[in-house]
């Protein structure tokens, strides 16, 4: 399913984010950038080594206590078919009443703008924080989609922007929440 917004493509997938042939593909990593589960498992699985040697040396240099909640940075995609991948992290959801909405705000921003910042055209993003962080997807998509629709009106560089769903339900539950956001 696509939508235009401004000049970009806006697509909702169902699939493995780490199938995907984005210019980069962002992981829903945890502040130790040293890899886990779910999504940020299966890209460095697939991906190989050297993305986690590039993340240790991110945490030695620009990070040493951890990426923080909200951040991005950038590596290889190893052996991905994307070039890149856009680590950041989501909030782990404490109920709603500390600041979990403007953090996952800042997460795909801030992977926007880094995306933008190395003359990147498309990037793909998976539901962050919504597994293992346990994110309520309905609230969480709203914010995905208005996020990245802010951006695309504001920025002309990105030619497309993907979010690639892992399951059905995931997917019904983005693509309402897209169309009712991005219905004229
Ligand atoms: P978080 O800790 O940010 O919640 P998770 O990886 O636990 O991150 O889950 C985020 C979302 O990514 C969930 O909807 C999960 O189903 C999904 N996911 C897991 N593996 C993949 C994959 N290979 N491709 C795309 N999405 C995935």
């Amino acid at each position: 399913m696509e939508f235009q917004v401004g000049k970009a493509i806006l697509q909702l997938i169902k699939g493995d984010i780490t199938d995907v042939e984005t210019d980069a593909i962002v992981n829903a990593a945890n502040s130790s950038l040293m890899g886990g589960g779910g999504v940020d498992g299966a890209i460095h699985r697939k991906g190989g080594p050297k993305i986690l040697e590039e993340c240790k040396r991110i945490r030695a240099t620009e990070w040493p206590d951890g990426l923080p909640t909200g951040k991005a940075v950038i590596t290889s995609g190893g052996n991905l078919k994307a070039k890149h991948v856009i680590h950041t992290v989501g909030p782990v959801w404490l109920g709603g009443f500390h600041v979990e909405a403007e953090l996952l705000k800042q997460a795909y921003k801030n992977s926007l703008r880094l995306a933008v910042a190395k003359g990147l055209k498309t990037i793909a993003f998976p539901s962050i924080s919504t597994g293992a962080y346990g994110y309520p997807i309905e609230d969480a998509s709203g914010i995905a989609v208005r996020t990245v629709k802010e951006f695309l009106e504001k920025e002309d560089k990105l030619e497309k922007v993907v979010f690639v769903l892992f399951s059905e339900r995931d997917f019904e539950i983005y693509l309402e929440t897209a169309k009712s956001i991005l219905a004229r």
